[in-house]
């Protein structure tokens, strides 16, 4: 089919390369000499993993990680060379594939029999990080099983098939490392399962524990790398800190345009369910997103910014579309009108995505993340 239709989107999240330049700089210089992982698995939180990842690299961070080998492999297949590292595997990840494209696997356990396998295969080492569970309880051996996992690196190791890189841990507490006991005691795991390591012969290069909340707060876990995630772009993970206040700059911008603009008397009801009725005669504006672009339905009363003014989410958020209530007299047809450009969070705005994430019971990191692809990403370049 010609695609004869106008090129510009009707709906678009901009992704502003210098604004995460300057974050990835920001977390570089605050955690020297530690090392920058930007992690940029789910398609980089919903930002375009191969962007971010060229981005990120080329602003200083220089290693790169995913959950998932096949998210790494798809990074490989744009020419992205950097240090890369997997880690949450199934009977069913590609480690063939993997150690031929030098990515380095997160080991928990018995899975480092297939990552040797790989290795005999490709007749090339496995680069690996072995990970030790301090207290998520998610992937990592219990330090009951540590030892024996470290012993049977080390014989891997002798036979050539695998490389010892790092140790690393995933942290539980979240919301605010500072003086939160739970870290301490990771850590004091995490430092033991390393000299149980050293122990066995292992050279432990890259010792790496932090995500954002504890780089940003806690320099006592920035060790030899920091995996940092969605600081990078541009959201605190605290309650209680803005992206601001931490010197980070927003990446995403969600936006489109008003679709439509009707007149409305006192009393009419509003999609859905009537969950919202008119108080005056007013006019109402159609936004044309929706759950199916990743607009949570249960953000009522979200913030929306159209042509320089704000408003609320008027009702249910529908499936493609959601009503905006004008606040405006029943003849006004200057505001608002079809065609005015219309922003859910984002720079013109000033609207945090976390406003929207609090509308929708949720947390920022969810909210970029589960953008939809029916929302083309436009990449504003690094200048
Ligand atoms: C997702 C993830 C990170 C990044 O976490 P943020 O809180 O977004 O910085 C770091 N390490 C691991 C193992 C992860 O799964």
């Amino acid at each position: 089919m010609v695609k004869s239709w106008t090129a510009a989107p009707e709906r678009w999240v901009t992704i502003d390369h210098s604004a995460l330049a300057h974050n990835i700089g920001t977390i570089a210089q605050s955690v020297k000499p530690a090392q920058v992982m930007a992690v940029v698995k789910a398609d980089g939180y919903g930002h375009g993993a191969v962007e971010v990842a060229q981005t990120a690299v080329a602003a200083g961070a220089t290693w790169l990680g995913t959950a998932h080998v096949r998210e790494a492999l798809e990074l490989r297949e744009a020419g992205i060379a950097a240090p890369l590292l997997a880690w949450l595997h199934t009977i069913n990840t590609p480690f063939e594939a993997a150690v031929a494209h030098n990515i380095d696997l997160g080991v928990s356990g018995p899975e480092i029999e297939a990552v040797a396998d790989a290795a005999r295969a490709t007749n090339l080492p496995a680069r690996v990080h072995l990970k030790i569970d301090t207290g998520l309880s998610r992937n990592g051996a219990v330090p009951e099983a540590w030892d024996a996992l470290c012993r049977r690196a080390a014989e891997l190791q002798q036979s050539g098939l695998v490389r010892v890189v790092g140790v690393f841990t995933h942290f539980a507490v979240a919301d605010d490392p500072v003086g939160e006991p739970a870290v301490d005691e990771q850590l004091r795991v995490y430092h033991e399962a390393v000299d149980t390591a050293r122990k066995h012969g292992l050279t432990v290069d890259v010792r790496h524990v932090a995500n954002s909340p504890a780089l940003l707060s806690r320099p006592d876990t920035h060790l030899d790398m920091v995996r940092a995630g969605v600081a990078i772009y541009g959201l605190s993970p605290f309650a209680d800190r803005t992206a601001t206040d931490l010197g980070l700059r927003p990446v995403m911008s969600f936006g489109t345009t008003v679709a439509h603009n009707k007149p409305a008397d006192e009393g009419t009801g509003v999609s859905y369910g009537y969950a919202y009725r008119c108080e005056t005669p007013t006019r109402l504006a159609l936004i044309p997103c929706g759950y199916g672009d990743g607009v949570p339905r249960i953000a009522a009363g979200a913030p929306v910014w159209i042509g320089g003014k704000y408003y609320r989410v008027a009702g249910r958020i529908a499936m493609d579309q959601f009503v905006v209530d004008l606040n405006t007299d029943r003849d006004d047809e200057t505001t608002a009108p079809v065609g005015a450009e219309v922003e859910l969070f984002g720079a013109q705005s000033g609207i945090p995505s976390d406003a929207w994430a609090q509308a929708a019971d949720t947390i920022n990191y969810e909210l970029v993340t589960r953008i939809g692809t029916r929302v083309p990403r436009v990449h504003k370049q690094w200048v």
